[in-house]
């Protein structure tokens, strides 16, 4: 009996430092690993798509693109921002190179316009426009969100872009349309785009595609600059200055004024910002308060608070009826010409 215990503590004894040898080696061999494997293509994708996308970039190997510089590049304009997000102005990246580490990841592009109204005559050019410029050769969705599905155009589109109407009811006010969108963006992102979406952009429709707008625009939580107020003193940005809004932003604070009709990022940023503006915009309705721009009020709120990790420029949306100021070396998306009183159903 007493040999039989002894042993089985021997062997149990053993064992235990099999374990704690095996466990250490280990430990130190998951430290190396990953900087001694030499990855195939293949892992290499698989390692990019289960990583975050914003942690580190994979670039293919072997690209050639022209070399990088720290001391030239634009001085005209400011490339980033006092919390280090770059600021994207033409001349800032390599499209090449960008495109490249996207392709690797393999990702889905959404974006969401709303066409209610009179809005939908505008569908046809945003459409046609977007499939010369947004996002192109990589997989594209849009959804457009229209009171009258059978007026949407059909338009050609490559063969990795698709295109869903969404029905929503019409509207007396244009201030209930665009403050519907974020509500109609949360439910969006919760019931359709969950696990199928990298990434989101909800834009206007009333503008059209000039130039490029791709990988660059890329990241976590991406704002848009205006491009009535970016030369402007913070004092006279048309923020909410009622401080009973939750939207309110007091004379003295703010970074910039961003754009309600651009904005985007990854799909749980965009769900976070859609669903806190539309909480704040209908808790402020239920005590008889409209922020002075509605949804561009709280998004600029939410923006002050919630830094984005990218800042676009006003390349990214400007307005047909401004003179093209000279840092602005192109145009890649912008607002047309419109008359307010024909097009919205109503007009104070
Ligand atoms: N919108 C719409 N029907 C309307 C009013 C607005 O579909 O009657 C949508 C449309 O997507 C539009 C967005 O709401 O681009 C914002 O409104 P608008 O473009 O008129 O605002 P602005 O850019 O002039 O501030
Ligand atoms: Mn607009």
């Amino acid at each position: 009996m007493l040999l039989n215990r002894n042993f089985l503590t021997g062997i149990l004894l053993i064992f235990l430092l099999l374990g704690a040898l095996y466990y250490s080696n280990y430990l130190s061999y998951s430290f190396v690993s990953v900087e001694q494997e030499e990855l195939t293509a293949e892992s290499r994708r698989v390692e990019v798509h289960v990583q975050s996308h914003e942690l580190h970039m994979v670039a293919p190997d072997h690209l050639k693109y022209d070399q990088p510089s720290i001391v030239s590049g634009r001085n005209d304009v400011v490339t980033v921002t006092p919390w280090l997000a770059p600021v994207v102005w033409e001349g800032t990246f390599n499209p090449v190179l960008l495109d490249s580490i996207y392709k690797l990841q393999n990702i889905t592009v959404a974006a969401t316009v709303f066409a209610v109204g009179k809005y939908v005559m505008f569908l046809k050019d945003f459409l046609e426009t977007a499939e010369q410029h947004f996002f192109v050769g990589f997989r594209v969705h849009m959804y457009v969100f229209t009171d009258q599905p059978d007026s949407v155009p059909q338009i050609k589109m490559a063969a990795d872009r698709q295109l869903t109407v969404l029905p929503v009811p019409s509207s007396k006010r244009w201030q209930e349309i665009s403050a519907r969108r974020m509500e109609l963006i949360q439910k969006l992102i919760e019931e359709k785009l969950r696990n199928n979406i990298d990434y989101i952009f909800c834009l206007d429709v009333d503008s059209k595609f000039h130039g490029r707008w791709g990988t660059e625009s890329l990241g976590g939580l991406i704002a848009v600059i205006h491009p009535g107020y970016y030369r402007d003193n913070r004092k006279r940005f048309p923020y909410e200055r009622r401080p009973e809004s939750r939207a309110y932003i007091a004379t003295g604070e703010g970074d910039f004024y961003y754009c309600g009709g651009a904005f985007g990022g990854m799909l749980q940023e965009v769900h976070q910002l859609a669903k806190t503006c539309r909480t704040n915009f209908e808790a402020d309705a239920k005590e008889g308060i409209e922020a002075a721009w509605q949804e561009e009020s709280h998004l600029n709120r939410y923006m002050w608070v919630n830094k984005p990790s990218k800042v676009l420029s006003p390349e990214y949306l400007w307005q047909d009826f401004k003179a093209r100021n000279p840092e602005v070396h192109i145009i890649r998306f912008s607002g047309v010409v419109k008359n307010y009183a024909a097009i919205r159903p109503n007009v104070e």
